[in-house]
């Protein structure tokens, strides 16, 4: 290893960057004074060597602020880190001619010893003189180097102390100009400062808080959490903790923050000294997580469980049953006639009629009982700790009286008319399945038997299944019997037929929508789409036919087409020099099931030599959660791993789950269109979209917001700082053909790329 001689030019910047003050200090006058106590001088001084001067910092029985470099004997002290003795300058003759030596001071003898930085680096001398020759004796010049030795201690200190109170400004400065509220506290937790945002965001004011401990304002219940968390990173196992829990306000309410904290030390590798916090109010952002939460699991109309929510509660009562043998009733409702009231009276009144059923059925539910609605006038109750067929009857006679009023739907008393089916676990069933196919069989009896009545499931012989099921989570109508059922079906295998044929006809085709970025307003990339150009009736949307998607077999041959196409558009347009970004595809649940999903499509890329960074894949949280759920990971981690990019389509309306990202490899979230529809008048969905933008932002994720309409949307999302937009607003999905045009008049009629306007 060379070792770098310092050059005169770092000499200098080291000297600066002690930045020594030019005015006495008296700590360093001390030193001279003992300097010339010690050896018995009149003068001694602490000379400071810059460029062409040299400056006293200290000085003792002389009248002088400095000299010039060529006058002075410390030039000379520096080049060595040894002491300079000149025992009789009048007969040196490098100082012979020194004003120094000549003028008033009369200097014949010079003792220097150098005030050594680092190796080389010199930055002036403690000099002792005087008037008369002198002797300097080995045991004297050590003496004068160790007095040197505190001056340069003295300057090094003097440095530490200003940045300390350099960085302490920095540090309130920072801590007092943002809305975080900022705590540093000891090892034991007791809050040393405060920053004034404590006022804002607890109602008190940081004198109120100095001396108090974190702990005393945490919810009882997120005390535990943050203890645990707190002793990690006090045995040093995490570095810094982030984390979210209810403070109490000085007003008695409890405030969400998010809490981020690290152990404090002076210098790295040093021993911590404390904590530093910074808490955040996200109060707004919990409430916009829970709402969303709250309305992944119930029905919008009602405000009662939906079926997911449903399908949870009776995998809770069926555990229950499993732990402790406490059976249940399964009670499936269906109104009679509901659909006529919907065709003559409209929506509106139909939407009535389904709350106050809700609220009649709500009314007559005991603790612990679940009422959930399904879905149209599907509604389903489990009654907790039903003790035979009794108990369920007793409930299910509750519901029919509760019925009886009619309802005014706008000046037309309506009556209403309710068949219950009741099954019972453990006697008829253990399975869910088998439990709601039995309720569905004994409600189809009972409907047979005239309204206002219910029947108990009795043991009849399973129904088939349908041939073309779906494994949607919740309820399936399970008996092909049920006339209802049976056209559903009739007209699934009918759809399944036909599209199988307009498959092998080609008139299954991608269309494109482009995707825009909200800060440039450049064309991202595009979603392909599937459309059924059906020979006489015009081009068809999923609306018709979606149903294929949840049966494996067609999901997987329409997305196999799909693939393909989409493959050879893409490789199209690159071979015209096209640049058109990433084209996202849908993948639905159904397709997981197929092995091996990864590989074929990495293999279709491949054939038609589109690299995967131009690929995108776009699922929703259903696929996270239904059949072949357990292949999902490894096709979703090898696609990522080889540059497609992973969007999780439709974000707020499934399970919302935030463990769901962090577990898989998400890039991408699109918050659902049912938020951005209304994002401009209602606060909620537009607090919900703010939410999601942060949540990706935390997550380190892009979020696009889909089904963008209005200019006004436009702004909103920009505002919030949301990447990408996608809808009508921009461009409704097009044929292949039409997206080198549809791209090059983008690019042409958007001069200013900020301003977006509908093509
Ligand atoms: P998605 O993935 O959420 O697609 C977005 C849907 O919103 C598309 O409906 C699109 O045409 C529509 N849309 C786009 N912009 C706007 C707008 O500004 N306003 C409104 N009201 N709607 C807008 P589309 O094409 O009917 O597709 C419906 C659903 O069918 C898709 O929802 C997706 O879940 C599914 N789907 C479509 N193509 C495929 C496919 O190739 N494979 C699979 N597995 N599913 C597909
Ligand atoms: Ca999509
Ligand atoms: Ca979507």
């Amino acid at each position: 290893m060379t070792v770098q001689i310092p050059s005169e030019a770092d000499r200098l910047e080291a000297l600066r960057s002690l930045a020594v003050r030019p005015v006495p200090e008296p700590e360093y006058d001390a030193v001279c004074r003992t300097a010339c106590a010690l050896f018995n001088a009149p003068i001694a001084w602490v000379s400071l060597v810059e460029a062409d001067s040299q400056w006293f910092k200290a000085r003792c029985g002389l009248d002088l602020d400095g000299t010039t470099r060529g006058a002075s004997f410390c030039t000379h002290t520096i080049r060595s880190d040894e002491i300079l003795v000149i025992e009789d300058a009048s007969q040196d003759p490098r100082f012979v001619s020194s004003p120094l030596v000549r003028g008033d001071a009369g200097v014949r003898f010079y003792a220097g010893a150098p005030l050594v930085l680092g190796p080389g680096l010199r930055l002036g001398a403690l000099c002792i003189v005087d008037r008369m020759p002198r002797r300097f004796s080995e045991r004297e010049r050590a003496q004068l180097q160790d007095l040197a030795q505190v001056v340069m201690a003295q300057l090094q200190a003097g440095r530490a102390a200003r940045e300390a109170r350099e960085s302490a400004a920095s540090f309130r400065l920072l801590a007092e100009s943002t809305s975080d509220m900022i705590t540093r506290c000891d090892l034991q937790g007791t809050r040393l400062y405060v920053s004034p945002a404590s006022e804002t965001l607890l109602g008190y004011r940081p004198e109120e808080l100095i001396g108090t401990k974190p702990r005393d304002l945490i919810h009882p219940d997120d005390a535990e959490a943050y203890g645990r968390l707190l002793g990690q990173v006090r045995s040093g196992a995490i570095s810094r903790a982030v984390t979210q829990h209810r403070y109490r306000h000085k007003d008695g309410s409890w405030v969400w923050v998010e809490v981020s904290f690290g152990l404090a030390r002076a210098d790295e590798g040093e021993q911590p000294a404390g904590y530093i916090a910074a808490v955040r109010d996200v109060s707004r952002r919990k409430e916009a997580e829970d709402r969303m939460a709250h309305m992944a699991r119930h029905d919008p109309l009602t405000d009662l469980p939906n079926r997911l929510l449903f399908r949870e509660e009776l995998d809770r009562a069926l555990a229950r049953l499993d732990r402790d043998g406490t059976g249940f009733a399964l009670l499936c409702l269906d109104l009679d006639h509901f659909k006529s009231v919907n065709d003559t009276l409209g929506h509106q009144a139909g939407d009535r009629l389904l709350r106050v059923v809700a609220g009649r059925i709500r009314g007559v539910l005991r603790r612990g009982d679940v009422a959930a609605r399904l879905g149209g006038d599907e509604f389903v109750i489990i009654q907790a700790g039903c003790a035979g067929p009794e108990d369920a009857m007793g409930l299910a006679a509750r519901v029919v009286e509760a019925m009886a009023a009619p309802v005014d739907l706008g000046g037309y008393p309506t009556g209403i008319g309710i068949s219950i089916g009741i099954a019972l676990a453990p006697c008829d069933a253990r399975a869910p399945e088998d439990l709601l196919a039995r309720a569905d069989v004994a409600l189809y009896r009972a409907k047979a038997a005239g309204r206002n009545t219910w029947r108990l499931a009795e043991g009849e012989a399973m129904p088939d299944a349908a041939p073309l099921r779906t494994e949607a989570p919740g309820r399936r109508r399970a008996a092909a019997a049920v006339p209802a059922m049976r056209a559903e079906t009739a007209s699934r295998v009918r759809i399944g037929g036909e599209v199988r044929a307009a498959l092998a006809a080609h008139e299954i085709v991608p269309f494109y929508q482009p995707k825009v970025c909200c800060r440039t307003g450049q064309v991202s990339g595009f979603e392909a789409l599937a459309r059924w150009q059906h020979p006489t009736r015009g081009v068809l949307t999923p609306g018709y036919f979606g149903a294929a998607f949840e049966d494996q077999d067609l999901a997987t041959a329409i997305g196999d087409t799909l693939l393909r196409q989409v493959a050879a558009d893409m490789r199209a347009w690159n071979a015209g020099g096209l640049a058109f970004g990433r084209v996202a595809v849908n993948v639905s649940s159904a397709e997981f099931r197929k092995p091996d999903l990864a590989g074929s499509i990495l293999e279709v890329l491949a054939a038609y030599g589109v690299p995967t960074t131009h690929f995108e894949l776009e699922v929703t949280e259903t696929v996270f959660l239904g059949q072949g759920a357990e292949n999902v990971p490894a096709v979703l981690n090898r696609l990522h791993d080889s540059g497609v990019l992973v969007t999780l389509d439709d974000f707020g309306t499934g399970f919302a789950s935030l463990t769901h990202l962090k577990q898989f490899p998400v890039d991408h979230i699109k918050v659902d269109q049912s938020f951005v529809r209304n994002m401009e008048q209602d606060g909620d969905d537009a607090a919900i979209v703010a939410a999601v933008v942060g949540l990706g932002r935390s997550l380190g994720m892009r979020v696009t917001a889909e089904g963008v309409e209005r200019p006004g949307q436009v702004e909103r999302l920009r505002a919030l700082g949301c990447d990408y937009a996608q809808g009508y607003q921009f461009a409704k999905p097009m044929a292949a053909s039409r997206v080198p045009y549809f791209l090059r008049s983008w690019v042409l009629s958007a001069p200013d790329p900020i301003r977006f306007r509908s093509v």
